[in-house]
């Protein structure tokens, strides 16, 4: 119920060609939109990305609106030094996909948007644990999916089969980020190396190097395992950011300050990786956690971003999430909540 009224609710906000106006009155000074596969065949890959349909009408819709598309760097800065009506836009892509570079990147040039690129080790040294890959490719080619450790037997022959079956387990995994490492056996047994999925999605070193040079490219940080860091103990959690960034400038030969939580939720980062992230010395981190910047006095240690792709987003929802509209709505009836409570005491 609460879902059909808030997709009525999108649906006319976009039809009333109010967008814009909302925008604004109640989008922030600043948008960090996160993106991470930009997929030429979003079908094929169960739709866990964004299809380059949307990663393109979102870079046209932005510059139409009138948000201007800057670097994470400028972004700070004009924050700080502008106190005018001007909205910008940071572009990040999470985890170093190979598609980020063959497919992004000529769209990114022909809008001349500078995009941040945050790259664990793992990803690079095909070391990483991609459970996330390994799930897609077994729903991917299988028409029944066993999935041992959750107790749970999927039949999938079909598309929407197999897109809800994956997100099903991936949500499970979300509960509990111990869980992926049960699935080991799973891969095993399906014949998939999450090594050879890594080859075949990820940048490799030489890649990054290359791309680390794009007069409009920059590379954070966003550790070496891809580890939940809220599951790891102080000194593993440290060694897994400044390690990270250790390895990147050595690498690239350049000055690496800004970081990504993994996962970004409040289950996998909260005030201890904000203070290590700083201690460390990033300039800033972002989360996973939904919503814009408001000005230049957020927390650069627990920045939200806007979320674009994954299986249900479309250009509407798009256009209406960066309205801001939203996050005002759920704001006020947490405040009417609040209200009656008060009331109610
Ligand atoms: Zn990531």
């Amino acid at each position: 119920m609460k879902q059909a009224l808030k997709h009525s609710m999108i649906h006319l906000a976009h039809r009333s060609g109010l967008v814009p106006t909302l925008c604004r009155i109640f989008a922030g000074r600043a948008a960090i939109l996160m993106f991470h596969e930009i997929q030429q065949d979003h079908r094929s890959e169960l739709t866990t990305g964004t299809s380059v349909a949307l990663f393109e009408h979102s870079l046209n819709w932005l510059r139409q609106v009138g948000w201007e598309i800057v670097s994470f760097d400028t972004c700070l800065e004009r924050l700080t030094a502008d106190p005018g009506p001007c909205r910008y836009a940071v572009i990040t892509f999470d985890d170093g996909y190979r598609d980020n570079l063959a497919t992004a990147l000529p769209i990114l040039e022909r809008n001349n948007a500078p995009f941040m690129m945050y790259v664990p080790t793992g990803a690079l040294t095909r070391t990483l644990q991609s459970w996330w890959l390994g799930l897609r490719e077994l729903f991917r080619i299988g028409d029944a999916v066993t999935i041992d450790a959750m107790g749970m037997r999927f039949h999938c022959p079909e598309f929407h089969e197999k897109v809800s079956g994956l997100n099903k387990v991936i949500e499970w995994i979300h509960q509990d980020y111990h869980r992926a490492e049960m699935l080991a056996s799973t891969f095993k047994k399906a014949g998939i190396s999450l090594s050879a999925l890594n080859e075949a999605y990820f940048l490799n070193e030489r890649e990054l190097q290359k791309l680390s040079r794009h007069p409009l490219a920059s590379i954070g940080g966003h550790t070496v395992s891809h580890a939940a860091l809220s599951a790891l103990d102080t000194p593993s959690a440290r060694a897994e950011m400044a390690d990270n960034r250790c390895y990147l400038e050595q690498l690239l030969q350049l000055p690496v300050r800004h970081f990504a939580y993994p996962y970004g939720g409040s289950k996998a980062c909260g005030p201890r990786e904000a203070h290590l992230a700083k201690e460390i010395g990033f300039l800033t981190a972002v989360t996973t956690r939904s919503g814009q910047v408001s000005d230049s006095k957020s927390d650069r240690f627990a920045l939200p971003r806007v979320g674009v792709g994954g299986p249900f987003d479309t250009t509407t929802r798009f256009e209406v999430r960066m309205s801001g509209i939203q996050a005002a709505a759920a704001h006020m009836l947490q405040m009417r909540s609040f209200t009656s409570s008060a009331v109610e005491r």
